[in-house]
Parts: C-alpha cells; sequence; structure tokens
C-alpha cells in the first residue's frame, strides 16, 4: 500500500494550502500533487456537512487519478445564525469576501457580545483509494467572537471579523506566522500528519 516517496493528490486549487502540506508531509516520505497538474477535474460539493464535502472531494480526486488523496473543507460557523455560514462560508453573499463580511455584520446587527460568539472550522480527510471505507478524518476548530466593524488588512476571508481572545485582535491582524500555528488549519494539518504517520506504521508492519 505504501512505498517510498508516496505521490499523494490534494484535491485543491489553491497553492498555500499545497506549500504549508506538502512541508509537514514531507518528513512521512509523502509527496504531494496538485490536482490541477493531475488533470483532475472539480465535482460539485453536494454534502450537508465540512465531513461529507471534504470526502467527496477526496474520492474524486482519488478516482480520476488512481493515487491516495487529500482534502479539505472549511468555513465559519457563528452560533447566533445556527451554524451559518458554514459550509456555505465562500459564497456566504455571492459577492466575495467582502459582500460575505458586509452580510455577516448586518445579519448580527445589535447582536451583543456575548451572543457573538463563532468559531472556523478545518476538516481534513485523507483517502487511500477511491473506495477507502474508513478515511482518515481530523478536525481543527478555531473558537472567536465576531467584532462589529473590520480590523486589520491580513488574512483573508472573515479574518477582519474574526476577534480572537487569547491575541486581543482580529485574525486579520495577526502574523501570518502567527495564524498558522494556531489556525483551525494548523490543528487539523497537525492531526492529520500524526493520524497518517500511524497508519502508515500499522499498514507497513
Ligand atoms: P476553504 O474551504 O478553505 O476554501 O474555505 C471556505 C471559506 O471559508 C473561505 O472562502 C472563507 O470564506 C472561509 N474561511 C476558511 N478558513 C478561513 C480563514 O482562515 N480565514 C478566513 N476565512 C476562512
Amino acid at each position: 500500500m505504501y512505498t517510498c516517496s508516496q505521490a499523494v493528490v490534494l484535491a485543491s486549487g489553491n497553492a498555500g494550502k499545497l506549500a504549508e502540506l506538502s512541508r509537514i508531509l514531507a518528513p512521512l516520505g509523502l509527496s504531494l500533487r496538485a490536482q490541477s497538474e493531475l488533470g483532475v477535474v472539480e465535482v460539485a460539493e453536494t454534502g450537508l456537512t465540512f465531513v461529507e464535502n471534504a470526502i467527496i472531494k477526496a474520492r474524486a480526486a482519488a478516482d480520476q487519478t488512481g493515487l491516495p488523496a487529500i482534502a479539505d473543507d472549511s468555513g465559519l460557523e457563528v452560533d447566533w445564525l445556527q451554524g451559518a455560514p458554514g459550509i456555505h462560508s465562500a459564497r456566504y453573499s455571492g459577492a466575495g469576501d467582502a459582500g460575505n463580511n458586509h452580510k455577516l455584520l448586518e445579519a448580527l446587527q445589535d447582536v451583543p457580545w456575548p451572543d457573538r460568539t463563532a468559531r472556523y472550522q478545518c476538516v481534513l480527510v485523507y483517502m487511500r483509494h477511491a473506495l477507502d471505507p474508513t478515511p482518515i478524518i481530523c478536525q481543527g476548530s478555531w473558537e472567536g467572537h465576531i467584532l462589529d466593524s473590520a480590523q486589520g488588512e491580513g488574512g483573508f476571508g472573515y479574518d477582519p471579523l474574526f476577534h480572537v481572545e487569547a491575541f486581543n485582535c482580529s485574525a486579520a491582524q495577526l502574523a501570518p506566522r502567527t495564524k498558522n500555528r494556531v489556525s483551525h488549519r494548523a490543528v487539523a494539518c497537525a492531526q492529520l500528519v500524526a493520524a497518517v504517520e500511524r497508519d502508515i506504521a500499522q499498514r507497513t508492519r
């Protein structure tokens, strides 16, 4: 099942994710390939949960390449909005990051601070092959509050509105290195590396 320098396809078109995951998977002898490089045709994300969507993407990439596949799905969950925008985070307003942040601010107008709790979620899935009945599923979350106005220029998406208590600033005001150390994605990535390492050890014994 596992060989030296096993190629694994990443079911994402995001170059930043490819670089980050490549770096942390290299010590395990896994070399990550972009799905675009392998001609994978993207599939519709028809699931109702982050887990379902990550599995759908990983399965399609594994099916089309014959390689093990990794996929992620992430987004923002706001408690006052019963978990919205959730799996619809990227397309919440249909008008990009600025439109999404504007819509979120409107939806939370006059909501008091204690009720503005939210978290980023990141699910990472590793499928050994397209019919894998037990994909490795890892989940990282990052707790915060939604501010009543945008703060900071860094990050992307909802970061200017996402207040991080430990640093008393928005995610957009954090140094990228700090965000990459503490974020939902960092937590899920760390779990994935440990889980895949255990899996390789068990299956090559
Ligand atoms: P993706 O699944 O990583 O492409 O993320 C889906 C959407 O969730 C993004 O388009 C953003 O709106 C939101 N999102 C996920 N992670 C972050 C983050 O770290 N900062 C800000 N927004 C995020």
